[in-house]
């Protein structure tokens, strides 16, 4: 059916300092070695799990989980990042309690979209933090 590989796909945030050589780069490369998803399906939108919690992103993440679906994944993990700046055009400026609580929220809304509509797939959901951001808070 495919000559893919992985069975994971990865959620992130969009920010420029996921590129290469920048801040979020190497811990988020070691993060995803830690977690068996180096060779994974990489899909990115600004504020991470924030999109899924979008009314008009709807019929385009039943969409993803379609494909997914299709391309034989079966497990997806959602990484948000501390200091997001679509977070904060989204809620205003936030202190990281808020900010935290915001993206727990959305990560919850993530989890909960899988289970209605791909419950067979594992999910897992974490924050990218810490003074070197190589923190990878598990939210429950
Ligand atoms: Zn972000």
């Amino acid at each position: 059916m495919s000559h893919h590989y992985s069975n994971k796909m990865v959620v992130r945030c969009a920010d420029d300092r996921y590129s290469p050589g920048r801040e979020f780069a190497g811990p988020f490369e070691q993060f995803l070695i830690d977690h068996g998803a180096k060779d994974c399906f990489l899909q990115v939108d600004f504020g991470g799990s924030l999109g899924i919690t979008k009314e008009f992103n709807y019929e385009a993440w039943l969409d993803r989980v379609e494909s997914a679906k299709a391309l034989g994944i079966n497990e997806v993990i959602f990484v948000d990042h501390m200091a997001c700046g679509k977070f904060t055009l989204e809620f205003g400026e936030l202190t990281a309690d808020e900010e935290h609580a915001r993206h727990t929220t959305c990560l919850h809304a993530a989890q909960r979209f899988f289970q209605e509509h791909a419950p067979e797939f594992k999910v897992s959901t974490y924050l990218q933090t810490g003074d070197n951001w190589d923190r990878f808070d598990q939210i429950v």
